[in-house]
């Protein structure tokens, strides 16, 4: 049966085809055109999801671990399969340029065949003449997956590859925004997998909050803001589910005055503005050493004159626009808030008119460290420029702040760089390079960034539970 990516968006439940009475218009946010139409899934409909899950799970939590590396293969084979039409579809819901829509699908599917590759640890603590006890990873049980959308595919794979090598099922809700790449996924995958192992569902706002309410899920894993984030936590507690939350961050990333500017302006540059700023490990702090601010400022500019910010379908585009209308709002008060405060911008400021989310690459030059811009994770193309002096001064205004999520040091200096490295409270930090992120590596933030990790055997871990097996040898002779 050939598959429709432009058109027919159903959820998977059970390994079915599901639609709803109430749909949810997914808009393209460079033209606000409808490119689609997800169901908005029914309370009912979500109880059979949670339950499809549940009845899977007694058989695939016994499946052997290699017939579940298949099916995390498949994934990977799949998406790449698909690739060409995923892209287009990507960008047209997402709005990344179609070159960088393909690179997060080609990721996807190579995250997928990694995560298939891991090893579920089994450690033996004592095997003597009496005794033997191992220490086991079992599977927890209904997992449910909340993506944002900023990263709709490669956020969704990483919690969908880990939870079903573990021996968990799956329900995965995407954004409200961005359901549809999910929707297709869920499509290509149904004939693959035993019925409700991957169920893909999608629906408003109220949907979130049925999923970590409902007794039947054992672990969320949520990806989001932190204000969503806590809310997660909270409603969670009623059956103790486990957790892993991904949140927001405001990233510091610290320039020395060592520097080859040139050599590092790029990096900084897309560091803050790579996927239009909406990116969770994205520089949205950047603190620069007083003797090189200005070189930094204008290479800075220079670039940002030379992007072209345009739909993601048109030739070029090397910037898309802001992903949905909530969020262009609310990035167009912190450019008016900047202003009316009298800050200056080194670059952009200026909203255009007509239709799309679009928003010029903007740099706010040396604002103070308590202004809304400097404080507050504004997740666009909206960057501040900070002054320093002197190192400890900038590690302590690099810390101040809620959030522990990623950083970065830049610095010729390479012994300086990991000892500030090593002062930074947060989960990531690159030296010369942004945070780095892996299926071989943990992927997490401190403080109110997150809690637990995505990726590496720490990630893989939280889909389980410990269990510790001990034999008594020979008790009954
Ligand atoms: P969001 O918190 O608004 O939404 C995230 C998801 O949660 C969506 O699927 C949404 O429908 C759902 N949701 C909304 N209310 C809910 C509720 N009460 N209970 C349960 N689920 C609910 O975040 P967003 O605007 O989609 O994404 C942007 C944020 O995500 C930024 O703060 C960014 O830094 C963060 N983020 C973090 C990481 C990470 O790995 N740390 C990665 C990507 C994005």
């Amino acid at each position: 049966m050939t598959i429709q990516f432009d058109g027919d968006f159903s959820m998977t439940i059970g390994g079915l085809s599901v639609e709803s009475e109430a749909r949810i218009a997914v808009l393209n946010p460079a033209n606000e055109e409808v490119v689609g139409y997800a169901p908005d899934i029914s309370r009912l409909q979500f109880d059979d999801a949670v339950a499809a899950a549940r009845a899977a799970f007694l058989v695939w939590r016994q499946t052997p671990l290699n017939e579940r590396r298949k099916a995390v293969e498949c994934f990977a084979s799949i998406i790449a399969e698909h690739s060409d039409e995923l892209s287009h579809l990507f960008t047209l819901e997402q709005g990344r340029p179609l070159d960088k829509a393909r690179t997060e699908v080609d990721t996807s599917a190579f995250w997928a065949s990694a995560i298939a590759a891991q090893e579920i640890p089994v450690r033996l603590l004592e095997d003597n003449e009496t005794n033997r006890t191992e220490i086991r990873h079992i599977p927890i049980g209904v997992v449910g997956a909340i993506v944002p959308w900023n990263f709709p595919l490669m956020l969704g794979i990483w919690k969908i590859s880990a939870a079903l090598l573990t021996g968990n099922t799956i329900i995965v809700k995407p954004s409200p925004f961005t359901p549809l790449c999910m929707l297709k996924l869920g499509e290509l995958m149904r004939d693959k997998l035993p019925k409700g192992v991957f169920n893909v569902i999608s629906g408003s706002d109220q949907v979130g909050p049925w999923m970590t309410e409902h007794p039947g899920i054992d672990k969320i894993s949520f990806t989001g803001s932190s204000a969503t984030g806590r809310h997660v936590m909270s409603s969670a507690s009623g059956n103790l589910k486990r957790l892993t939350l991904e949140l927001g961050g405001n990233d510091a990333a610290i320039v020395l005055s060592d520097v080859d500017v040139d050599a590092v302006a790029e990096q900084l540059f897309w560091g803050a503005f790579g996927n239009t700023g909406q990116v969770c490990v994205a520089i949205k702090r950047l603190y620069v050493h007083a003797d090189v601010y200005d070189a930094v400022a204008r290479a800075l500019v220079g670039i940002a004159q030379r992007v072209k910010v345009g739909d993601g379908l048109e030739q070029g585009s090397d910037i898309g626009p802001v992903q949905n209308k909530l969020q262009f709002e609310r990035l167009k008060q912190i450019i008016d808030n900047a202003k009316s405060q009298g800050l200056a911008f080194l670059t952009g400021g200026k909203v255009p008119e007509g239709k799309g989310y679009f928003l010029p690459v903007s740099i706010v030059d040396n604002p103070p460290e308590d202004s809304e811009i400097v404080a507050t994770e504004q997740f666009g193309p909206i960057l501040p420029m900070l002054k320093f002096h002197n190192v400890n001064d900038v590690i302590f205004r690099a810390n101040n702040s809620a959030y522990g999520l990623g950083a970065s040091i830049w610095t010729r200096d390479e012994a300086l760089g990991l000892e500030i490295a090593s002062q930074i409270e947060a989960g990531m930090v690159g030296v010369n390079q942004p945070p780095s992120a892996g299926p071989d590596r943990p992927f997490n933030g401190v403080k109110q960034s997150g809690l637990g990790a995505e990726n590496g055997e720490d990630g893989l871990l939280s889909y389980t539970n410990l269990q510790t097996i001990s034999l008594r040898k020979a008790a009954q002779g």
